[in-house]
């Protein structure tokens, strides 16, 4: 039987209520046999993550201060959870267990009981074999995820297994020591899983329904995007998109195990579906699959006469950003005039500096920084088939009189990137997303 790996966020577990939907949804698909899942997330938008609240409770704890009531209230969101799904279970060791090594096992390893608690829960309300993670998931003692060791004890500890719950977020280093991935890590667990066990799908379970094609913020109720594969959602996520932890698409996209991310409050949406290049259906009659904007950049914009043939001008304004350790964003050029894209926090402090590095090694004959850039980026596979997606960028653009001051287009002409003044980001996003979504929506 193929096998479908689920994850849960934390929003999807964070009462009992939402774990009896996700129980629902996982015995409703016999192939739904491995579930990773987060701590109990926010049950309303003032309430504090149970990951949080061992954070904060370590800190007190390593602190020699009393958290008492700190682990009182983590305590009591366990066992609220297990009174409203009607278990006859008891977390009252571990509990003991986990406060007496709190103030010393480390930052990591308090954080990491969020999952292991509520895995321990989900298990015994599914009847699945609970896997502790800290068994499976391994790190360096640099706390670095090692995947190939991983993948084997995997293999080796499901191999015969039919169904489990295993907590996502955290694993055990080489020498014994409880690490975590970074926040948001069980995206990560769920992808790590799916790789090892060659499942037919991974689905990402979590409070929306799907990727939208527009930040909601920014446009009024955007739609879902239905298809999107890796390399656009990599564009867009670069740009602001959080989806799903960055680290989750590798595992699974090696192996082109598509990821579905779905909803838990509404299981019956088709969610947004992922896949490697080769898998995506006909493109969209939108032509593009998704428009993400970001702030923060700035323009260090140089001009020299007869700059363009002067052999190795580049290579040495790149090796001024290089040496100052200054990544470089984009570079868009003419003929006597040249513009490093980069990031506005990066070069903070540094300004001075970097015009003077520039002027020694170029000697442009005007040099300045702008500030307050942003980049926006129209992503979409369906653009290599289409003509005048461009010309429809612009003139969108135009018609909304915002001015253009850079334009991008990959090799791969998966996306075209414009950069905007700060100010008018938001809106060069909805005029973008008129022209090319609200048009084609009846
Ligand atoms: N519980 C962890 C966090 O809040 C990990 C996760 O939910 O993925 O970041």
């Amino acid at each position: 039987m193929s096998v479908k790996v689920v994850k849960f966020g934390g929003s999807s577990l964070a009462d009992a209520n939402q774990i009896k939907k996700a129980a629902d949804i996982i015995k409703s698909d016999p192939e739904r046999r491995f579930v990773v899942p987060s701590a109990p997330g926010k049950r309303f938008s003032e309430d504090i993550k149970v990951t949080d609240m061992l954070y904060a409770c370590y800190e007190k704890a390593s602190l020699g201060e009393n958290f008492e009531q700190d682990f009182q209230n983590i305590k009591n969101r366990y066992n609220d959870i297990i009174a409203g799904l009607g278990l006859d279970f008891s977390l009252d060791k571990e509990f003991e267990d986990i406060k007496s090594h709190l103030a010393t096992a480390g930052k990591e390893y308090a954080a990491s009981r969020g999952e292991f608690l509520n895995g321990k829960i989900i298990a015994a309300y599914l009847g699945f074999e609970f896997i502790d993670a800290a068994d499976v998931i391994v790190f360096s003692d640099e706390g670095v995820m090692l995947r190939k060791e991983t993948r084997a004890k995997l293999r080796e500890r499901l191999k015969d297994v039919e169904s489990a719950v295993i907590p996502g977020f955290y694993g055990k280093s080489l020498s014994g020591v409880v690490r975590t991935f970074s926040r948001g890590g069980s995206d990560v667990t769920g992808s790590l899983v799916a790789r090892a066990l060659h499942a037919s799908v991974y689905e990402n379970w979590t409070d929306v329904s799907g990727v939208l094609v527009a930040d909601p913020r920014v446009v009024d109720s955007p739609v879902v995007i239905p298809v999107i594969t890796y390399k656009e959602l990599r564009e867009l996520s670069y740009m602001g998109f959080s989806v799903l932890h960055e680290d989750a698409i590798f595992p699974v996209r090696t192996v082109g195990i598509p990821i579905n991310i779905k909803n838990t409050n509404k299981p019956e949406d088709a969610g947004t579906l992922i896949v490697a290049d080769n898998d995506a259906e006909e493109v969209s009659l939108r032509t593009i699959t998704g428009i993400a904007g970001k702030k923060g950049f700035c323009a260090v914009n140089m001009e020299k006469a007869m700059m363009n043939s002067e052999v190795g001008f580049v290579r040495d304004v790149l090796n001024v950003f290089a040496d100052m350790g200054i990544l470089v964003e984009h570079m868009p050029s003419g003929i006597d005039t040249l513009s490093v894209i980069a990031d506005a926090d990066a070069l903070k402090g540094k300004e001075e500096q970097l015009l003077s590095e520039l002027r020694k090694a170029v000697n442009p004959d005007a040099l300045e920084i702008e500030p307050d850039i942003a980049l926006l980026a129209v992503v979409g596979r369906g653009m290599r088939k289409t003509r005048g997606t461009a010309a429809r960028i612009f003139a969108s653009l135009a018609h909304a009189r915002i001015n253009v001051k850079m334009i991008d287009q990959g090799s791969s002409e998966l996306n075209v990137i414009v950069g905007v003044n700060e100010h008018d980001l938001h809106q060069a996003i909805r005029c973008i997303y008129d022209a090319f979504v609200s048009s084609t929506l009846v």
